[in-house]
């Protein structure tokens, strides 16, 4: 094995077939899919395109200039047409599009009729306000129904939005702002968190200082709290909209203009603005999320990222909607007011698929099994996970506990960039392997190559990439084409590099083991985060894990590991030595870590991704990367002391 090949230390073997209720009712029954696409993927794509509605249709699939597509060329569609009107032809006008349910617990139901009235007018409010086709518009809003609205009332009109999270500070939105030269910013007054509430528009109000593009900001009422209204350029949505017709007819866009930009998290550096286009997102969401999270009409789906995540846009937003699905909406945390919160809303509204990240699986492990045992998850069908790496221990707590052992879990591996799900299981037909993300999605081309870009031999490790374009790839990096082509398309020619490590095992499954940047080199040997991590959540104590290769004089690099254990957990001596004969046993005495470090809490983005840079940062006492999108910075502060009085 060539030393730029990440080293395969464990195997896990055991396999999950569907349970054969849900294989018999699923989407998708016949493993024929998978050869049919790789047979002709450019016709799979054509016919899954034909599940849109197209004002005119495409003349060509794919057009591919290395690295620069087009998909259905010529094409022309509007994605809130597909997400709205094509439903109101029949009863379905009358379903319930999105069903919220409120932090304090308030709801409403807004159904797709609803939902097409309140876009509409609200496109036409954005109109009044200069906003013309081609402006981009800056959304900070909490998990409201309104974000949902603006963003669909953007896309009517073909204005591309750029999401920001509603829990960035007023200094990463006035980048983000800045960056995309938005016209209008949507806000509301306040959000609600944990009772408390975040001054959103006062947020808004700072970043503003420091901007000029910016004309008009529109606030949503939502908690009541006093903010201050600049005469001429901030209106209340709810004035705006009292007047507003709902007579706004759908732009028609070319299937390659611009939908959105979007920042990827920031887990590895400064974030990038993503730019999606139309026609291809639109087909690549919509096929994935039919497939994979197998939606029937009577469904209620659950997927709880933020809108301000692409997972918010591609499968709370445009996949489900454009596919006709009731999708719940959440406005809180899990943990508010009590840690089953999660749990009484899939009783509350007989949730049938749940789709969440592994750093909330992992949570839930670390509070215990009394919470979910106190509410009728008996609704639950499908269970999802996507973000990060799923330790096989969390995934088999999540299939036992949450799924009863009856709901196939999908594991999903993609990015911002990717827009539509790659690698995951297609629940009726694939096999399921614990912390395997198993294989690409049909159409899709996903390799583990070596440093040459030559695939690895199954059982091997190397980088993950994507081989041929697909319709949901991003076109390019926002204002920056250089950025978009060094990044992404430079290390091999025409391959689209992850930036992710991978495995592919005997079966042709694939284990991502984390990013590149992260892999620990010990004594020659290239060890993956993942693998490390996952032997030490493997251990009952323990509830998760971030491992960083630190300088080591002889090795090049040793293990540091950084520990956060179950709740109730006490530490008796010789516990660290435990924890280390733990690794060493499960996947080898390579991996054995020399510190360990014990910690409340893991550094992470606002998306939840553990940020293992800062910790190799705070291991090697150096400055502090970049930490804008860490989610609390009093973390990293607590764990630099800690680390300078043990390490
Ligand atoms: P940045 O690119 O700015 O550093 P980021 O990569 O965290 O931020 P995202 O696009 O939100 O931004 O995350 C995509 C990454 O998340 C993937 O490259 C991968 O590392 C990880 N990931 C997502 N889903 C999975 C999964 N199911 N299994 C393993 N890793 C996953
Ligand atoms: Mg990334």
């Amino acid at each position: 094995m060539g030393e730029e090949q990440l080293e395969v230390l464990f195997e896990e073997t055991r396999l999950f077939q569907p349970p054969e209720e849900f294989r018999a009712q699923a989407n998708v029954q016949s493993a024929g899919v998978y050869e049919e696409a790789a047979a002709d993927s450019a016709g799979f794509w054509a016919r899954q395109a034909e599940r849109l509605t197209w004002f005119e249709p495409w003349s060509k699939v794919l057009e591919w200039n290395p690295p620069f597509a087009q998909w259905f060329v010529g094409g022309k569609l509007n994605a809130a047409y597909n997400c709205l009107d094509r439903h109101l032809d029949g009863w379905r006008r009358n379903k319930a599009a999105i069903v919220f349910e409120g932090e304090k617990g308030d709801s409403r139901v807004l159904t797709y009729q609803d939902l097409h009235r309140e876009v509409s007018q609200f496109a036409n409010v954005l109109k009044s306000l200069g906003v013309q086709k081609g402006d981009r518009v800056t959304i900070y809003l909490p998990m409201i129904p309104e974000a949902a609205i603006a963003m669909l009332a953007c896309a009517r009109i073909g204005a591309p939005h750029s999401v920001v999270f509603g829990g960035f500070s007023a200094e990463a939105l006035r980048d983000r702002i800045d960056d995309a030269q938005a016209k209008v910013v949507i806000t509301s007054d306040g959000s609600f968190r944990r009772g408390s509430v975040v001054p959103l528009k006062a947020n808004a109000d700072n970043a503003l200082k420091q901007v000029q593009c910016v004309e008009h900001v529109v606030v949503v009422k939502r908690t009541g709290i006093d903010v201050e209204m600049q005469d001429g350029r901030d209106v209340w949505y709810h004035e705006a909209m009292e007047n507003a017709s709902a007579n706004c007819p759908a732009e028609p866009m070319d299937a390659e203009d611009m939908l959105y930009i979007l920042y990827t998290s920031g887990t590895t550096g400064k974030p990038k603005g993503v730019v999606h286009t139309t026609g291809g997102y639109m087909v690549g969401v919509t096929a994935t999320h039919q497939m994979i999270f197998d939606i029937k009409e009577e469904d209620v789906y659950w997927c709880t990222a933020d809108v301000g995540w692409v997972t918010g846009h591609s499968y709370i937003v445009y996949g489900p909607l454009a596919n006709g699905a009731t999708v719940l909406m959440y406005e809180g945390t899990p943990d508010y007011p009590n840690k089953d919160r999660f749990w009484q809303i899939v009783e509350k509204y007989r949730v049938t698929i749940l789709y969440t990240a592994p750093t909330a699986i992992r949570t839930f492990m670390k509070w215990g099994t009394k919470y979910p045992e106190s509410r009728d998850l008996s609704s639950l069908r499908l269970l999802g996970t996507v973000g990060e790496p799923i330790n096989p221990e969390a995934w088999m707590w999540y299939y036992k506990n949450i799924g009863l052992e009856r709901c196939p879990i999908v594991d999903t591996w993609w990015q911002t960039e990717t827009g539509m799900v790659m690698m995951t299981p297609l629940p009726g037909i694939t096999a399921l392997k614990p912390g395997s993300a198993t294989v690409p999605f049909p159409g899709v081309n996903v390799e583990v190559v070596d440093k040459d870009g030559q695939p690895v031999p199954k059982g091997s490790g190397g980088y993950l990439v994507i081989r041929e374009p697909w319709p949901a790839m991003l076109r390019t990096v926002y204002g920056d084409p250089d950025r978009y082509v060094s990044t992404y398309w430079s290390r091999w020619q025409g391959i689209y590099f992850t930036g992710d490590g991978a495995k592919w095992d005997e079966d042709g499954y694939f284990w991502v083991m984390g990013r590149v940047d992260d892999v620990i080199n010990v004594s020659g040997h290239r060890i993956g985060t993942a693998e490390v991590e996952s032997a030490l959540v493997d251990h009952p104590a323990v509830a998760e894990a971030a491992c960083i290769g630190k300088t080591h004089e002889v090795k090049g690099q040793a293990v540091a590991a950084f520990v956060t254990l179950k709740e109730g957990v006490d530490v008796q001596a010789g516990f660290v030595d435990e924890l280390k004969g733990h690794v060493a046993k499960k996947i080898g005495a390579l991996a054995r870590p020399d510190d360990i470090f014990f910690t409340a809490e893991l550094p992470k983005t606002r998306s939840g991704k553990i940020m293992r840079r800062l910790l190799r940062d705070i291991a090697e006492g150096r400055a502090l990367g970049d930490t804008t999108t860490l989610a609390d910075a009093g973390v990293v502060n607590q764990l630099k002391e800690k680390y300078a009085d043990e390490g």
